[in-house]
């Protein structure tokens, strides 16, 4: 049996999870294997219908009535325990923080290896998997031992499940043995996002500022395309080390992941550090000055010139065309 561990939002999935599941999936279609997934929190009930859709068997629900916010000590343990108890081949989680740190906790609680940030799973004897490393700018070709493969997926390696007919299988509750201690770290308030705001990680059209857009107040074009186009704006590093907008717009390797179908690139080198972040996109539109930056030769199309004299004229450009 493959195991899923599933993150959701009032049991939405995310895309990270539907991207595990794709691995899954993959790995499960090996005769006799079976798909599972686990979840947990407010709204799990309504996830069975999406993952029996994925071709999830069975969902498994780790159950406590304090696990209403994320708790990672207490969900590791709990899924250690749910995985003691079913002994799946392979425990597949997210590359995202808490993924990682769910399986972190886990696989130190269990005794078994990791394999954190995996692009490629080949079963055999022992599994071969190719991870992710630094950042993304090393592929590591790796063995994954162990009675049971534990593993997170890096983000955006999977095309997301599409669902496929199925209809919705209850939710199996398990209860873990959890002690208040298991609580000690834990969510305890949430800032929610800006009304309407469209997450970086999810933006199907993203417009990133870096030094080049030269002040905090230059970014008011950005925001503009952004909006016409119905994404959102991502920065570099330097522009959130300079204080001209927050961490949570940063890509990269100390940002958030993208993978828009459009990333237009203002003013941004493309250091590997900030690469590592938009590899994903599916087309790169880069406007810069040099036409020898790095972002610029990583780019599908260019525009070599002043973001500022561009951008006015693509905004325009747009408008006119509605
Ligand atoms: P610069 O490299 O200074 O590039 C500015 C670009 O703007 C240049 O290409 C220039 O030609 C162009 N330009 C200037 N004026 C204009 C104009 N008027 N019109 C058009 N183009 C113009 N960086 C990240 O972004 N994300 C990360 O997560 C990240 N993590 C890091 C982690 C570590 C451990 C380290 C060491 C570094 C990290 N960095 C990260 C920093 C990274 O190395 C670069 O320093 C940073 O990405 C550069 O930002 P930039 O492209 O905005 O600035």
């Amino acid at each position: 049996m493959i195991l899923v561990v599933i993150e959701h939002e009032g049991g939405a999935l995310d895309r990270l999870s539907s991207e595990a599941l794709t691995l899954g999936r993959s790995l499960a279609a090996a005769p006799g294997e079976r798909l599972q997934a686990v979840v947990w929190g407010p709204g799990s009930a309504a996830t069975a219908g999406p993952l029996v859709a994925s071709g999830v068997a069975v969902v498994h629900e780790i159950a406590d009535p304090r696990l209403t916010e994320f708790a990672p000590e207490a969900l590791g343990k709990g899924l250690a325990q749910l995985i003691e108890r079913e002994g799946p081949v392979a425990v597949i989680g997210t590359g995202s923080e808490r993924g990682a740190e769910i399986l972190a906790h886990a696989a130190a609680r269990l005794g078994l290896p990791l394999a954190a940030n995996v692009t490629e799973v080949r079963p055999g004897q022992p599994w071969q998997v190719t991870r992710q490393r630094w950042g993304g700018s090393l592929l590591e070709e790796a063995r994954l031992d162990g009675p049971i493969r534990l593993l997170t997926v890096a983000p955006h390696a999977f095309e997301p499940a599409v669902a496929v007919a199925g209809s919705a299988a209850a939710v199996q509750a398990f209860a873990p043995d959890l002690t208040d201690g298991d609580f000690r770290v834990r969510i305890t308030s949430l800032v929610p996002a800006e009304e309407g705001a469209i997450s970086l990680a999810d933006a199907r059209v993203v417009v990133g500022g870096g030094r080049g857009v030269g002040s905090a107040e230059g970014f008011a074009q950005l925001d503009e395309l952004a909006t016409l186009l119905g994404g959102t704006v991502g920065v570099s590093r330097v522009v959130t080390s300079a204080g001209w907008r927050p961490h949570a717009q940063q890509v990269g390797q100390t940002g958030t992941r993208i993978a828009p179908d459009l990333y237009i690139a203002c003013g941004i080198s493309g250091a590997i550090q900030h690469m590592v972040g938009a590899r994903s996109a599916k087309a790169i539109l880069a406007i810069n000055t040099d036409r020898d930056a790095p972002m610029v030769t990583h780019a599908t199309y260019a525009v070599i010139g002043d973001l500022h004299t561009v951008l006015p004229a693509i905004i325009a450009a747009v408008r006119a065309a509605r």
